[in-house]
């Protein structure tokens, strides 16, 4: 049988939320064998949220923890100025090893994790790419960094560097969309986790760099050569009239959900 794939999907209440995730499932819809853990930065499991899994009809698992408050990007905050999805990666990363830990006269756990935000667009192609990953899988993100695209360089076969407008000398230059793990490897090292304290552009490293060294990468999408994610953004959507109507006690009906 296929390995698993087990997607780890950080999401916050927004205006947005409901059409990034419908987008995100229904391309899930698509990949055989993959397990969406998806984990709300709330201090609880939302409405909108549960019953959208409910509905999904994707295999899933539903989970929350609310980002520390020092920690939280606040509205007039630049979004570079902290991590974000931190705590609920590592939330995800949590539950997987309470839950897939092997058990007594089980074989071995064939599957392998990825961290899909939920605002990214993901070809089809890319899950199956990761699905062969038997350490860290790598391949390049496109539209990131101020960059068309950041990828690892493939010399003979393996990954000798990085193109990356920023920082190269990191431990692992790449995006969060640009690596998969192997669920062995996730259990094998409990401790391994993102640091929400790593300085800058470090969030990466700092989880990857307790788990491989750069020559044991596993290059893919085609040696690294072909763009199959991409670090699409989502425009905040504008409420002025809604804003405007509200004020007459004419806005939108808030029992319609969006
Ligand atoms: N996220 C979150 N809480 C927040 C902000 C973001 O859980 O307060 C999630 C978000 O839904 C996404 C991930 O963390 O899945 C990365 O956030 P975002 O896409 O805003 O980061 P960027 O695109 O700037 O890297
Ligand atoms: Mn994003």
């Amino acid at each position: 049988s296929l390995p698993t794939i087990f997607v780890i999907t950080p999401t916050y209440a927004r205006l947005v939320q409901k059409a990034e995730l419908t987008r995100l499932s229904q391309t899930f819809l698509h990949v055989p064998q993959l397990h969406w853990i998806v984990v709300e930065d709330s201090p609880h499991k939302t409405p909108l949220v549960t019953d959208f899994l409910m509905k999904s009809g994707l295999t899933y698992t539903h989970l929350h923890v609310p980002t520390a408050k020092d920690r939280k990007l606040q509205e007039d905050d630049p979004s570079w100025l902290k991590p974000r999805g931190v705590e609920q990666r590592n939330e995800g990363l949590r539950w997987l090893r309470e839950d897939r830990r092997p058990q007594p006269g089980e074989g071995r756990q064939r599957g392998v994790v990825y961290f899909a935000d939920d605002d990214n667009t993901y070809s089809l192609q890319i899950f199956e790419e990761m699905r062969s990953t038997q350490r860290v899988s790598v391949w390049p993100v496109g539209l990131v960094g101020g960059m068309k695209y950041e990828r690892p360089v493939v010399e003979g076969g393996k990954v000798v560097r990085f193109h990356t407008g920023w920082r190269p000398s990191r431990p692992f230059p790449m995006d969060m969309a640009g690596f998969a793990v192997s669920l062995k490897l996730v259990l094998a090292n409990p401790d391994a986790c993102f640091d929400g304290e790593a300085p800058m552009g470090f969030l990466e490293s700092s989880f990857l760099k307790g788990l491989v060294t750069m020559d044991e990468l596993e290059p893919k999408a085609d040696n690294c050569s072909k763009v199959l994610v991409w670090h699409t953004r989502t425009e905040k959507p504008k409420m002025k009239r809604e804003e405007a109507l509200q004020a007459q006690g004419l806005g939108s009906d808030p029992t319609v959900e969006v």
